[in-house]
């Protein structure tokens, strides 16, 4: 297990886009500025990092929001989508990776 800062974010512990309100507490880290993911872990490839689903202001379906993803076991890069963590849709990751980009 590994602490990382939230992504989502970028560690504040509050909402990035306030939408509830300017002061609302960050979803994805309930306010603590940081989340934990399981060793070993790579970069999300769906949302680039960032923890935001892409042409959204929603947490990254993909990551969670955390930014970074749990990767155990997947030892090359996903055939299907090409690692990109999409497949043509840039709304919806790619199924058979989850939206890691490797599997
Ligand atoms: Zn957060
Ligand atoms: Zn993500
Ligand atoms: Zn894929």
């Amino acid at each position: 297990m590994e602490v990382i800062t939230c992504a989502f974010c970028k560690g504040k512990g509050i909402d990035p886009f306030g939408i509830l309100s300017e002061l609302a507490i960050c979803q994805v880290c309930g306010g603590q500025g940081e989340v934990n993911v399981d060793e070993p872990i790579i970069k999300c490839a769906f949302c680039k990092g960032s923890g935001v689903h892409p042409h959204t202001r929603l947490a990254c379906s993909a990551c969670r929001g955390k930014g970074s993803i749990a990767c155990k076991g997947a030892k090359e890069k996903c055939p299907d989508c090409e690692g990109r963590g999409f497949k043509g849709d840039e709304n919806l990751p790619c199924s058979f990776c989850d939206g890691k980009g490797i599997v």
